[in-house]
């Protein structure tokens, strides 16, 4: 029997894709990476993934396990040898249960995010992960990425909202490691290892996740501001203001809106004249949890004080919520609007927050010097330090001169992040895309380490084989 044949009757022969019936899980969101596969898996329950996983140690084979395969830098790509099996968690997709007076929730890893989200709704609860792909991708690979998103400022990564882990390990056991426990001193967090492992310590079946209570009322403006500067400082204006109530801060310089509108012409700058053509937005929100009245009160006189001390140039305060959202859509749409600019070249970094003007100030100035009318596209989770710090061609480069700058492009930007106190991967992950160059950027002692640990969990080198480490 083939090894597909052995497959299909492990799984069903419904639940092993072969051929052109892979193409799409084996070829990344970017378009960047294009691997090949002996087969895609879709197991229906964590029984099914451990009964692969075994079978894969004993053929040798190497396992890519995937959820929305929404990931942006390649980690859930698998070469192109074709050897190795795509696990897609997507058949898993159950809420298993729901504890209310514990605020927890126990999700299966194949569960969409905005299911996630949906299912605590109902339930009277947020479960505040929040980023532009949430349609698609799973909460296995926001945990395996430790997704960050819009909420962080207020709620923190994935791996603050998660308590307890169900996974299959590289051999194939089962380790039951729900507990929906806020305090547990017991030993080593296998938990936060899995977590950010981006599959290459074992699969994540299923996790129990916190839930928060919703907000009664939220506030959303969109600031037309001069610069970093004044965003940096408006952030801390905020936090000071609304303290554990600011929920989100994210920066978005005046071009990328203008590319949301040139893309989306049914999306538009809700400012007039000079305010409409600022180099620099923020879109600033409260979440409130006394009244609509409250919200409104408190949001006013924070941001009227920093237009006052002329931090803030213009406001667009939503009215309600179909506003609100429409400001939200501005900014989520930045990463499909992006093809505005034609291909370009993709940064995830973190600075200190204190520190990001003087980067962006110092980090453009430098790269103009070296690559004249290459354009700045930015924008980014600025209450988290988190930046996507892109840069595209402008009018001066063709798409092919820009990627023959691309590995120099990389090289200052990351250079320039080291050197500023940053991290050359705030929230996407290292996968294949950063691989090379991490050894660079950490401390060699973490390296080996690292590899220590990849070693005692994957003893057979074969989860997830050539992401994160080399
Ligand atoms: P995949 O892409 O399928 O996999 C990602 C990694 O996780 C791979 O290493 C894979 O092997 C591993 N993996 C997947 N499932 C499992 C599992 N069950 N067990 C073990 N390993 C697993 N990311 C952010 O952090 N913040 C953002 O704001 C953000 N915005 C985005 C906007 C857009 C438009 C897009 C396309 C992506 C964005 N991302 C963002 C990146 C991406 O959505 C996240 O990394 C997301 O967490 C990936 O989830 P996924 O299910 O698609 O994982």
């Amino acid at each position: 029997m083939s090894r597909v044949d052995e497959l299909k009757q492990m799984l069903g022969p419904d639940n092993v894709l072969t051929g052109a019936d892979v193409e799409s899980y084996v070829n990344d969101w970017r378009g960047r990476y294009a691997g090949r596969a002996l087969a895609m898996l879709r197991p229906g329950s964590t029984q099914e993934v451990a009964e692969i996983v075994r079978w894969c140690v004993a053929h040798k084979v190497p396992m890519v396990p995937q959820g929305g395969n929404t990931g942006l830098c390649g980690a859930a790509t698998p070469d192109g040898s074709g050897d190795a099996v795509v696990i897609s968690l997507v058949r898993m997709n159950k809420v298993r249960s729901v504890d209310t007076d514990n605020d927890t929730m126990v999700v299966d890893a194949g569960c969409i995010l905005q299911s996630v989200q949906q299912a605590a709704r109902e339930h009277d609860r947020l479960f505040p992960l929040s980023l532009a792909a949430e349609g698609s991708c799973t909460l296995g690979g926001n945990m395996a990425t430790n997704a960050g998103g819009t909420a962080v400022l207020r709620y923190g990564n994935t791996r603050e909202l998660v308590l307890g882990l169900e996974v299959v390990t590289a051999d194939g056991d089962i380790w039951h490691g729900l507990r929906g426990l806020r305090k547990d001193n017991t030993g080593y967090d296998l938990r936060d290892l899995y977590i950010g492992s981006e599959g290459t310590l074992g699969i994540i079946t299923a996790a129990t996740i916190k839930l928060f209570p919703l907000p009664v009322a939220q506030c959303t403006a969109l600031l037309a501001l001069d610069s970093v500067d004044d965003a940096v400082s408006v952030l801390s204006h905020a936090r000071k203001g609304f303290g554990a109530a600011l929920t989100g801060f994210e920066l978005i310089a005046g071009n990328c809106l203008q590319g949301v509108v040139k893309c989306y012409p049914q999306q538009r700058i809700p400012f007039e004249g000079e305010s409409a053509g600022k180099p620099w937005y923020a879109l600033l929100e409260l979440s409130d949890s006394e009244s609509a009245e409250h919200a409104r009160a408190r949001f006013e006189e924070v941001v009227g004080q920093a237009i006052e001390d002329g931090l803030i140039q213009d406001a667009v305060i939503a009215e309600n919520m179909a506003q609100s959202k429409a400001l939200w859509h501005l900014r989520e749409s930045i990463p499909l609007a992006e093809k505005a600019f034609g291909k370009s070249i993709k940064h995830d970094v973190s600075i200190p927050v204190s520190r990001m003007a003087d980067f962006v100030k110092t980090t453009n100035a430098a790269l103009q010097a070296k690559f004249p009318g290459i354009e700045h596209v930015t924008f980014g989770h600025l209450g988290d330090g988190n930046l996507h710090y892109n840069v595209a061609r402008g009018q001066a480069y063709t798409e092919q001169e820009l990627l023959e700058r691309q590995d120099a492009v990389y090289e200052l930007v990351h250079e320039s992040v080291h050197q500023f106190g940053g991290s050359i991967s705030a929230e996407h992950g290292v996968g294949q895309l950063k691989r090379d160059v991490l050894p660079r950027y950490k401390d060699p002692v973490e390296i080996a380490l690292m590899r220590r640990i990849k070693s005692a969990l994957d003893p057979h080198g074969l989860m997830n084989p050539g992401k994160v480490l080399a």
